[in-house]
């Protein structure tokens, strides 16, 4: 085929690229919405707890006051990959700024039932070389991409001076002195030669700012941020006995939903996920106590366009998805 004539299918037939084109912006435009990220609630006042580190407990610490040579802020695969080959290249004075309490980024925060990645470990997961880990699955589940973290925090020394549960505030460049001033909420005031970063997209919950938000007296939670206290379970899957007698509602039909749903149908009395559009978004759960032993007799948790509803036929029945 030369480059003026027009792609053709398998079959010989020509493909109308315009065509393909019109639908591609359609489908686009289906998902745009002009309010953009107005459309979220912001995490403050009684919303403010959806932020909250479920994981680690915060420890007390000293503010820094000293000199760096790189400090990079945020702990994820970013972060861990810069400072690893930096400290390879003979920088030994680099500082990871987390807010969150561990290394892992996305895999500290996501650790929902069912979280696993969607591209092949052995692509994904990064210095599998370097650390001598050979993932134990084509799609390694989230547990083991969060050790991996660790293991290279551990392996090329990032933890000694890694700052955890710790939010850079400020950025300030001192001409004067050649350096970066760096503030934070732990009242850390410091210097840096270099400042990197690595925030990733998706490290602040997205709550959709639907009616009942407000006034929903329910328990709720993200799933960047999975209650275990409160659902039972863990993140290797063990099941969340204590969700037995609720009526489970996931907001979200993305990817995130697509792999916890399943952990909740079958833990659950009822289980209804609901999305207003479809795109991969992470998602939040929130339930509702339904009568002890009797999951088929709780009401129809949303019964609005929109709504499956997945329950069992009969009690302890694996439930049917519908979505
Ligand atoms: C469930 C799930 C599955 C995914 N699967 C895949 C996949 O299969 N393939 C793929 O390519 N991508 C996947 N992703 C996308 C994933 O986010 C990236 O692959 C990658 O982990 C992003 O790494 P990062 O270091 O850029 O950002 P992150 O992992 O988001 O790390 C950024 C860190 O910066 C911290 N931070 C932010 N602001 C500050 C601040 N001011 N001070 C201090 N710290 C701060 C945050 O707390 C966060 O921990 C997935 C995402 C999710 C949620």
């Amino acid at each position: 085929m030369s480059v003026s004539e027009p792609p053709t299918r398998p079959d010989g037939t020509v493909i109308d690229k315009e065509a393909v084109r019109r639908k591609y912006l359609q489908e686009r435009d289906k998902r745009l919405r002009p309010d953009g990220n107005d459309q979220y609630v912001r995490l403050t006042g009684r919303f403010a707890h959806y932020l909250e580190d479920p994981y680690t407990p915060r420890t007390e610490r000293e503010p820094k006051t000293d000199d760096r040579t790189v400090v990079f802020i945020g702990g994820g695969f970013a972060g861990l990959v810069t400072g690893a080959r930096l400290k390879e290249a003979g920088i030994d004075d680099v500082r990871i700024i987390e807010k969150g309490g561990d290394f892992g980024g996305t895999w500290y925060w996501n650790r929902y039932p069912g979280a696993q990645c969607d591209t092949a470990s052995m692509v994904y997961m990064p210095l599998l070389e370097e650390t001598g880990h050979m993932p134990s699955e084509k799609y390694a589940h989230a547990p083991e991409i969060l050790e991996h973290c660790q293991r290279i925090g551990k392996h090329f020394g990032l933890y000694e001076d890694a700052l955890f549960h710790t939010e850079v505030t400020g950025l300030q460049w001192d001409a004067a002195r050649s350096r970066w001033v760096v503030r934070t909420n732990r009242g850390d005031h410091f210097t840096a030669r270099f400042v990197a970063m690595g925030i990733g997209p998706l490290h602040v919950p997205k709550l959709p700012g639907i009616p009942g938000i407000q006034s929903f007296a329910g328990h709720s939670f993200h799933t960047s941020r999975w209650d275990y206290d409160y659902t039972g379970g863990d993140p290797s899957g063990a099941p969340m006995e204590k969700l037995a007698d609720k009526r489970v509602a996931v907001i979200g039909t993305g990817a995130t939903a697509v792999q916890c749903v399943p952990h909740l149908a079958r833990a659950c009395g009822s289980c209804s996920c609901s999305s207003a559009r479809r795109r991969r978004s992470t998602s939040a759960a929130t339930t509702r106590s339904t009568p002890s032993g009797s999951p088929t007799s709780a009401p129809r948790a949303g019964s609005s366009a929109g709504w499956r509803t997945s329950r069992p036929t009969r009690p302890g029945a694996r439930r049917t998805r519908t979505w």
